[in-house]
């Protein structure tokens, strides 16, 4: 399992949570308003002859310097891990938020095709369908058009509903909220549960506060998709990643939830 950062942003807490300086508890004054390293992370993972990428993305305007064109942060992780993008055998794109998925079709003979041409690429349906309702659907150009427009043309995105078993313990498991087609990939082998989540979490904060959250997120859903997921990464003493906190984690009961410690 190899973890990829394709590029930090420059970003403090209360850029993306919304919460009135009154409202925040006085032990977390300070976490608001510090200026934070926040990773973008897409995770490889070989496993029983697959060659499994969570997520594929890249630094372009208008996210945060430095830029990444060519997406070279993405494969040089990827050819640390021995693998070629041909390898690749599943993409799963937690949501379809650009930084998550901006990296899976390369420019190619006037138009666009899959990076990861041997991948299936697993979408949620409801972000599929809301990349399809959406005005920049409307032009061909557009980051979904060449993204996910060119990889359901070459016959390689699957939409998800719901959860979907893959073989030898590779599930991906709905957790609506941050967007409405937003996913996780588990991963059951020997004993062990690993949890590549997301953005279910952006900030170990919003673990420890479950309510506290982006105001893209939709609350009740991604309210209940953290408690179910909580429920499952304690019983299993899951590994976890998250795509913006950049260490690896657990969690741990606390006397009033769960908190995330980094392994
Ligand atoms: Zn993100």
């Amino acid at each position: 399992m190899t973890i990829i950062n394709i590029g930090d942003a420059n970003a403090a807490l209360q850029d993306w949570i919304t919460l009135p300086e009154a409202g925040r508890p006085p032990d977390y004054a300070e976490v608001f308003t510090r200026q934070m390293q926040v990773p973008h992370q897409c995770v490889h993972i070989a496993l029983n002859g697959r060659s499994i990428l969570v997520d594929a993305g890249r630094m372009v305007p208008p996210g945060p310097p430095p830029f990444d064109p060519e997406a070279t942060r993405l494969l040089a992780g990827l050819a640390a891990a021995g693998a070629r993008p041909e390898d690749i055998t599943d993409l799963v794109i937690t949501h379809a938020h650009w930084d998550h998925f901006n990296a899976s079709t390369i420019a190619h003979d006037g138009g666009f095709g899959p990076r990861f041409p041997s991948a299936r690429v697993f979408l949620g349906q409801p972000d599929w369908e809301a990349a399809r309702r959406g005005e920049a659907w409307q032009n061909s150009d557009s980051l979904e058009r060449t993204t996910f427009g060119a990889l359901n043309e070459a016959g390689l995105l699957t939409p998800v509903h719901g959860d979907l078993d893959l073989d030898h313990g590779v599930k991906i498991v709905a957790a609506p909220g941050e967007s409405p087609g937003h996913q996780m990939l588990r991963i059951r082998t020997s004993g062990y549960t690993l949890f590549c989540v997301g953005d279910l979490y952006h900030h170990t904060i919003e673990v420890e506060r479950p309510t506290y959250m982006p105001d893209w997120a939709e609350p009740v859903s991604n309210q209940a998709s953290r408690a179910a997921f909580a429920r499952e990464a304690l019983a299993a003493n899951a590994l976890l990643i998250a795509a913006h906190i950049p260490s690896p984690g657990r969690l741990h009961e606390t006397a009033t939830g769960v908190t995330w410690v980094s392994v």
